[in-house]
């Protein structure tokens, strides 16, 4: 017998077995994360593992690093999990990915088009928009549209330590990059 937890934000249930290995996996993203930044990459952080549990990949945000608008973590993880397992097409292999942050408008696409399963994230957009000014872009209904595709997603997760980590980063004075003129 399985035991579930209903997930708020999310659009399956979740056994609590698998979430608190979510929880764990969330929780030291966030730890990484707060090195990343230290190091100047942006404050989000991306990882895919295999059903086993077993690290596939895991990529900071490059945007600011390497002046990317398109190098948020959940693409530069899943570039590195095709380059690493040599396809565009990541369904067969029954993936994750967890992030520190919700997706945004191009990352959900980006997920849609990999082919992973399940999407685990921390801090929701309307928490990032509202700590940081990055502006996640319109995205409706995305967690449907992900159920109507077969794609799992769980969200909230660990979200305090989330956003304490990207407190840290507007209070360190880090770059909030958007284009010049957006609100
Ligand atoms: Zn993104």
């Amino acid at each position: 017998m399985v035991e579930t937890y209903e997930y708020v934000y999310g659009n399956t249930k979740l056994s609590q077995e698998e979430y608190q290995k979510a929880k764990k996996i969330i929780l030291d993203l966030q730890k990484e994360n707060e090195k990343y930044i230290e190091e100047g990459y942006g404050p989000f952080l991306a990882a895919i593992y295999d059903k086993e549990g077993k690290l596939i990949a895991k990529m900071p945000n490059t945007v600011a690093k390497e002046q990317c608008s398109l190098n948020h973590a959940e693409v530069n993880t899943i570039k590195q999990a095709q380059e690493k397992l040599k396809t565009y097409d990541l369904s067969s292999m029954d993936l994750s990915i967890y992030v520190t942050a919700e997706p945004c408008i191009m990352c959900t696409g980006a997920i849609m088009w990999s082919g992973i399963k399940r999407v685990f994230y921390g801090v929701n957009s309307a928490d990032v928009e509202k700590i940081t000014g990055f502006d996640e872009g319109f995205k409706p209904d995305w967690i449907r549209e992900f159920s109507k595709r077969g794609i799992e997603v769980y969200g909230e997760i660990e979200a305090e330590a989330g956003r304490e980590v990207l407190r840290k980063y507007v209070s360190g004075g880090r770059e909030i990059y958007k284009p010049k003129g957006r609100k």
